[in-house]
């Protein structure tokens, strides 16, 4: 067991929370991107919580274990399946938005799957998010992916920076609110 381990082997994936939070917390620097550049925010909150919503997706391969030779991390678990459900997620997007919903759907779809793969490589279950091109296997092994410290330390820390990243000035207006309770 690795010296740096804050958590026990669990179950063999990491929560939903945890998903939820890395995915926010990875698209919190795109959202200050586009709102320096003035960008109609709607339509990079849409993106955002699109993303957040699918980040679990590719565990559905737990429900489909067994079937057409499904196995837990596997093809789900690759950057190939996540470029196929950003095709799919822009085809469906681009119904609902005529001019950017491709790449709403494709940035979500793709996002949600990359992010989901670097959130499992934390963990100590070894797999291959670069097959079939190359069957390299990935773990850093920091934590059981059931630690459920962890799972809600992302959760947390992803909402508040997601929140920060949308509207800056909550920021000032948290830091006013601990230092009124804590008297500085
Ligand atoms: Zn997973």
């Amino acid at each position: 067991m690795h010296l740096w381990c804050i958590g026990i082997r669990g179950f063999r994936r990491l929560h939903k929370e945890g998903h939820v939070g890395l995915s926010l917390i990875l698209f919190s620097p795109f959202m200050l991107l586009f709102r320096s550049l003035n960008a109609d925010m709607t339509y990079v909150l849409i993106t955002c919580v699109l993303m957040a919503a699918f980040s679990s997706l590719p565990d559905i391969d737990i429900e489909l274990q067994g079937e057409y030779g499904i196995k837990h991390r596997g093809i789900t678990h690759t950057f190939l399946f996540g470029i196929g459900v950003g095709i799919l997620l822009g085809i469906l997007m681009s119904y609902a938005y005529a001019s950017l919903g491709w790449l709403m759907g494709f940035i979500a779809g793709f996002g949600s799957t990359a992010s989901h793969i670097l959130g499992d490589t934390f963990t100590f279950e070894q797999f291959s998010p670069f097959s079939p091109f190359s069957s390299m296997e990935v773990s850093f092994g920091l934590f059981g992916s059931s630690n459920k410290i962890v799972n809600n330390f992302m959760l947390g820390l992803g909402v508040i920076v997601f929140l920060i990243s949308y509207e800056p000035s909550i920021f000032w207006q948290i830091f006013r609110t601990i230092k009124e309770i804590s008297g500085i």
